[in-house]
């Protein structure tokens, strides 16, 4: 795997035999995800099963940031959460409550297996407490009119992730407003509350009412979710500069040993023409809207992002989207005509599968590999046993391509392919609905339907 930290390559070996840990930074639920992040999430994913095809136990933690970022990268700005929470008239904590469970059901619809353990950011802050009075404790901290900051130029090494050059930085730094810091690259750990904001998000701590700095969530939740078993950590690549450097320094320099082992990033997905979707961008779009609302099934976007590899940047658009689903069709028709036997696993395209997506997950290639399994002279029945294990990385669900749609369903189905034939879109509309209430949805396949299950 491409080890962020060299900059390299590097072959994997896990800390506890046959065992990894795994953490992936989750989402502030402060809005929707958009199909940009649910891009690193799918990576993270396809990463995790490869390592449990693989033979490893993976003990997979995540992050939910339920108190809010400030806007600012550093530090300064508003925060995210109680913003929204005005905008919509709601509370804090019902806002996080809403998009949390809106988070799971899109991690669902892509088929991305649940995290071992998710801890919430609103639930661990006693953990993140600690950690800010060791590094207080240490030295490695000042205190400012806004919060306690952690002072970079302490702690040796801070770029090793990111290879930044830091003078340059401070050169640039002239223009940021935050000029109580000692340091353009320092951060916040704890922030206190301003009057005048009237929070509903606080807490006590030694240092006054506020509430816990961007970084330091993570870095106590490794710790509390992993032990010492710390291999692989990850994120999307925006997280290098900042976040991930900030929680490897904070941790290290609390306790004396290295953070992770391997950091994994994936690159971006983009809008119209190379422009990174993001929220703060006002570009984004939701699963939802890029799938569902266009009667798409949400795998389409997995098998999309299977087809490009993770490094590298990845466009967003209508008929990349549809070019997709056309090739994901395709897919499950060949699959289909496979029947429903299966035979042995074929080792030697097993192999060569594992080889290709353990070259630092080269999906594409896997994807070939398949192509090439369903195109070689080996008896159906062996081909289908063959992909159904290759799907247990890939996570497209091969094995519901002959499964049968329940008897009451299909009425409903055919009952509303007759209204569209009729053109009595009233009824076929309502027809849709009622099939969506029963968990399933129409998928207009250019002329055709298909049905699947949400
Ligand atoms: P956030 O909720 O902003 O912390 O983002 C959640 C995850 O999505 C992080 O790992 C980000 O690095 C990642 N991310 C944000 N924007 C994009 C994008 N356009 N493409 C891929 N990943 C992204
Ligand atoms: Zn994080």
């Amino acid at each position: 795997m491409f080890n962020t930290l060299s900059r390299n390559k590097e072959e994997f070996i896990s800390i506890k035999k046959d065992r990894v840990g795994l953490y992936t930074c989750g989402p502030t639920v402060y809005n929707y995800a958009h199909i940009g992040n649910l891009r690193t999430y799918l990576f993270e994913d396809l990463l995790k099963r490869t390592l449990i095809y693989n033979g490893y136990k993976v003990r997979h933690i995540m992050n939910i940031t339920d108190v809010g970022h400030l806007t600012g990268d550093r530090d300064m700005g508003l925060d995210k959460l109680e913003e929204e929470a005005k905008k919509e008239g709601k509370d804090a904590w019902e806002i996080s409550k809403f998009y949390e469970q809106s988070f799971w059901q899109d991690l669902e619809k892509l088929n991305i297996l649940p995290p071992t353990k998710v801890y919430h950011a609103t639930k661990t802050i006693k953990e993140q407490i600690e950690l800010v009075e060791t590094l207080e404790k240490k030295g490695y901290t000042y205190k400012t009119d806004d919060g306690i900051y952690f002072d970079s130029s302490k702690f040796p090494n801070y770029n090793k992730l990111s290879h930044q050059d830091l003078d340059a930085l401070k050169e640039g730094a002239r223009i940021e407003k935050n000029e109580a810091k000692k340091n353009p690259t320092d951060f916040a750990l704890w922030k206190f509350s301003r009057p005048e904001d009237k929070r509903q998000m606080e807490w006590e701590s030694p240092w006054g009412t506020g509430f816990p700095g961007w970084h330091i969530e993570c870095s106590a939740m490794s710790f509390l979710g992993l032990g010492q078993g710390r291999d692989i950590h990850c994120g999307g690549i925006d997280h290098i500069d900042v976040h991930h450097t900030n929680e490897i320094a904070q941790f290290e320099a609390a306790k004396d040993e290295k953070f992770f082992n391997y950091w994994l990033h994936g690159a971006f997905l983009n809008i119209a023409g190379g422009k990174r979707m993001g929220k703060s961008e006002n570009n984004f779009l939701t699963l939802n809207r890029a799938f569902q609302e266009r009667n798409i099934n949400p795998l389409v976007y997995r098998f999309a992002v299977l087809q490009t590899h993770y490094r590298k940047p990845m466009e967003y658009n209508e008929e990349i989207v549809d070019n997709a689903k056309l090739a994901l069709d395709a897919l499950y028709n060949r699959l289909r005509a496979l029947g429903k036997e299966k035979g042995e696993i074929n080792q030697i395209f097993r192999d060569e599968f594992l080889s290709a997506i353990n070259d630092d997950l080269n999906f594409p290639e896997g994807l070939a590999i398949l192509n090439n399994l369903l195109k070689s002279n080996l008896s159906v029945a062996d081909k289908l046993a063959t992909a159904l294990d290759f799907d247990k990385v890939l996570g497209l669900d091969f094995n519901k391509v002959n499964q049968a749609i329940p008897k009451d369903i299909r009425k409903l189905f055919l009952e509303r392919e007759k209204a569209r034939e009729a053109k009595d879109w009233a009824k076929s509309d309502s027809l849709r609905k009622e099939l969506e209430n029963k968990g399933y949805r129409l998928e207009d396949n250019f002329g055709n339907s298909n049905i699947y299950k949400i």
